[in-house]
């Protein structure tokens, strides 16, 4: 889906590792997940400061799960949904609590994966992106990536979408790939910013 690791065949995350602090937070059986509709959510990777994924310095998290196989995809080990760590209501509480952190100031938060958009993942986001808008400051910009074009969501997708500043569909394919890209993988792929006039997404 995106210019990182896991959609492009790039490896960045490498690099990102020798500049950037990369957390990983491990659920503990011990603390409550956040579980909707009877799927537990896991997440594979958090990132409490990332400049790679959108612009500025952002919090990324990295949704377990993803129905699409692309071709060519670099990290097939976010593809089970329960791949990585259970979700739980310690994780979102950091996730905010970096966002609102005023010594290491973050642009945003950005969810790829996987796909947050998978059918067993959106409720959870959605719930993330809820607290996003109602307990941080209302400059954080929020930036998904998906496997699924914005024709195909559901009713369930667009909820989520509905949250989201900026969003990137579709699938890597393979045979468009293009290193020059910026924020996407292949050329199929589209970058919407919602244009708040009209409730809608502009093709950037
Ligand atoms: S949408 Fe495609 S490239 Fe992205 S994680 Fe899923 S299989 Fe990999």
């Amino acid at each position: 889906m995106l210019g990182t690791d896991f959609c492009t065949g790039y490896n960045v995350s490498s690099l990102l590792k020798k500049f950037f602090s990369c957390f990983i937070i491990q659920g503990s059986c011990s603390v409550k997940e956040i579980s909707t509709a009877g799927f537990r959510v896991n997440y594979f990777k958090y990132f409490e400061i990332d400049v790679v994924n959108g612009k500025g310095t952002r919090c990324t998290l990295f949704v377990s799960g993803c129905e699409h196989a692309c071709k060519g995809c670099y990290n097939q080990a976010t593809w089970p949904l329960d791949a990585g760590f259970p979700f739980t209501d310690e994780v979102a509480d950091k996730i905010i609590s970096d966002l609102c952190d005023t010594r290491v100031r973050r642009r945003g938060l950005s969810l790829t994966g996987g796909d947050p958009l998978h059918p067993a993942n959106v409720e959870t986001v959605y719930q993330l992106l809820m607290r996003v808008r109602n307990e941080c400051p209302p400059e954080k910009d929020v930036w998904l990536w998906t496997g699924y074009t914005i024709q195909e969501f559901t009713p369930e997708q667009q909820k989520v979408a509905d949250l989201v500043d900026v969003l990137i569909d579709g699938k890597f394919i393979e045979s468009r790939k293009d290193r020059k890209l910026l924020w996407r993988g292949s050329s199929n792929q589209i970058i919407y910013e919602f244009d708040r006039s009209d409730a809608w997404w502009k093709k950037k």
